[in-house]
């Protein structure tokens, strides 16, 4: 409970349970926070539920929590009391007091049947009494059945259930009379017309069996439909600054939902909706599908928003790349940053040069410099950390004083200091990487730092690594190839020796045998 989930859903009914499936799978840390009431726990079966007609609404739920839970989705038997927003989520506040944080939310609370104000109703409710002959019409077909007109909507309802049963009564209870024209289409299709007030549910060994008359007379009936009112669980979502607005048929308000787009997002920021919240028509199955289509949102929010910060991540990262001061730290802060052997393509392309000056670019804690020192050749050492630098002249003086003094250390940046033109027998730059112009830039100086008949050797990560192997290192823009490289060379001075993409066998960072790509360009200096 103390981590922040990617998504919070309140709500564990069908709308919340299919989203919190699709957040799972689309691998989001998800919570579902239930209270246990989903609006129809009074009814024994769910229809209209392609390929789970007839399951009992718990049956149906407890699939569906094992189905979310299969994934990872989590579960809190709670209430909501409240949710505030927290930097670029919230805040979620339980009835235990427990909070929770949620980087995004998921309404699904559903609505509340109203019922009219009827002794016996509220009892009976989702067994004899009913609301939607979709739900339930084909149970009660051909039964009697008794439409309880508490608005005019009452009307349209009793044509409805007249689809189902030829026996529907309309019981007239707090409405006026219906119009002639009402009257004669009741009429045509044979529904009655039963002046009310109605006073009471009749029961009878456990049945219901009709309903009392103010009157006192009883209407014998099975079924008692009401227009319940349907009000949408809004109160959370009001604190979150959004209204319900009335929903209308025909004229007739019959309850009210909060407002949101095809995907279930709301006006604010962070805030979807499904299922019955958001649409009072929504049964079992379309407050699921409403479930998955804002889910699938969320993730796409999400997606863009982890896209954003790793956008700024990889910037602080290139920065620190290239910047002095920070791999200054980077050496400071561990006894050794490489493994003190010389880079294999030196060791492969310079083996059988003859020694003399060399330029090493980049010389990190000097193994090249000093493996060159070793061969006989006389070395510059470059870096731009002076720590690093330290550590190769305090290596070289292990190996011996001939070889320390074969080498200076020099502490700079070579995109400023200036280079000595045709100055080196070999220039050497292992895996220095920096953005396309700066590196053009820098490669042109250190072409131009070869003496005739000198070596220019430019070793880097070649982008095929990317899709080649499990790569530690993900910055296209400053990897290149050797072709790059050698385009870069004046034919008429430079002879290309070598201009391809070698495979290197290492063991990667995680003990995995891996194979790494390198650009390797060795080029001879010819005038
Ligand atoms: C009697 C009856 C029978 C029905 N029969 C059928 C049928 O046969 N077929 C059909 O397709 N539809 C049927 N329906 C409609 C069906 O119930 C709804 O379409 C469906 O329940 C809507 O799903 P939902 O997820 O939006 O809301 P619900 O299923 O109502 O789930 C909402 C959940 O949110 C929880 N909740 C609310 N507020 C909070 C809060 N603040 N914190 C935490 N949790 C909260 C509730 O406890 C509940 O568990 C019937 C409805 C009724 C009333």
């Amino acid at each position: 409970m103390n981590e922040t989930y990617d998504a919070v859903v309140v709500g564990g009914g069908a709308a919340g349970l299919a989203g919190a499936l699709t957040l799972a799978r689309a691998r989001r840390s998800v919570l579902v926070v239930d209270a246990g009431e989903p609006r129809n726990a009074r009814a024994g079966h769910v229809h209209n539920f392609l390929t789970r007609e007839c399951t009992s609404p718990t049956e149906l739920l407890e699939i569906g929590r094992a189905e979310v839970s299969r994934y990872g989705g989590e579960f809190v038997t709670a209430r909501v009391e409240g949710a505030t927003r927290e930097d670029d989520g919230f805040v979620v506040v339980l009835d235990d007091r427990r909070r929770v944080r949620a980087r995004r939310l998921l309404v699904a609370t559903g609505l509340v049947d109203e019922l009219p104000d009827l002794p016996g109703l509220a009892e009976w409710w989702g067994r004899g009494v009913l609301h939607c002959p979709y739900c339930h019409g084909w149970e009660v077909r051909d039964r009697r059945v008794g439409v309880l007109a508490t608005s005019p909507f009452a009307l349209q309802q009793a044509e409805l259930w007249r689809q189902w049963s030829p026996n529907v009564l309309l019981l007239l209870h707090g409405v006026p009379r219906p119009t002639d024209e009402e009257a004669e289409r009741l009429a045509a299709r044979g529904i009655a017309v039963v002046p009310g007030p109605a006073a009471a549910v009749e029961v009878a060994n456990d049945t219901l069996t009709g309903v009392r008359l103010a009157s006192g007379e009883v209407v014998p009936l099975d079924v008692i439909v009401v227009v319940s009112r349907l009000t949408a669980r809004s109160t959370l979502l009001k604190q979150l600054g959004l209204k319900p607005v009335d929903v209308e048929v025909g004229g007739h308000v019959i309850g009210s939902q909060v407002p949101a787009d095809p995907n279930g997002a709301t006006a604010v920021p962070g805030v979807w909706v499904a299922g019955n919240v958001a649409d009072v028509r929504a049964q079992v199955l379309t407050a699921a599908a409403s479930g998955l289509t804002a889910a699938a949102a969320i993730n796409a929010d999400l997606v863009a928003a982890d896209t954003r910060d790793a956008v700024v991540e990889h910037r602080r990262q290139m920065q620190t790349l290239l910047d002095e001061a920070a791999w200054e730290e980077r050496y400071r802060s561990q006894p050794a940053v490489w493994s003190g052997n010389p880079n294999p393509q030196l060791v492969a392309e310079a083996a059988g040069l003859t020694p003399g000056r060399a330029l090493d670019v980049g010389s990190g804690e000097g193994a090249d410099a000093i493996w060159l020192a070793e061969r006989g050749w006389r070395v510059t050492a470059v870096d731009v950390s002076a720590t690093a630098l330290a550590r190769g002249a305090a290596h070289a003086e292990e190996v011996g004083a001939e070889v320390a003094s074969r080498i200076e250390w020099l502490r700079a940046d070579l995109r400023e200091h200036p280079l000595a033109e045709e100055a080196y027998d070999l220039v050497s730059s292992q895996y220095l990487h920096l953005p396309g112009d700066a590196r053009r830039a820098l490669f042109a100086r250190l072409a131009a730092a070869v003496a005739p008949g000198g070596t220019l050797l430019v070793v880097g990560h070649d982008p095929s690594d990317l899709w080649m192997t499990s790569h530690r290192m993900h910055f296209p823009e400053l990897m290149f190839t050797a072709e790059e490289v050698a385009a870069c060379l004046d034919p008429a001075r430079w002879r290309v020796l070598v201009a391809e993409t070698r495979p290197r066998a290492k063991v990667d960072s995680e003990g995995r045998d891996s194979t790494y790509r390198d650009a390797v360009l060795v080029a001879r200096r010819t005038g």
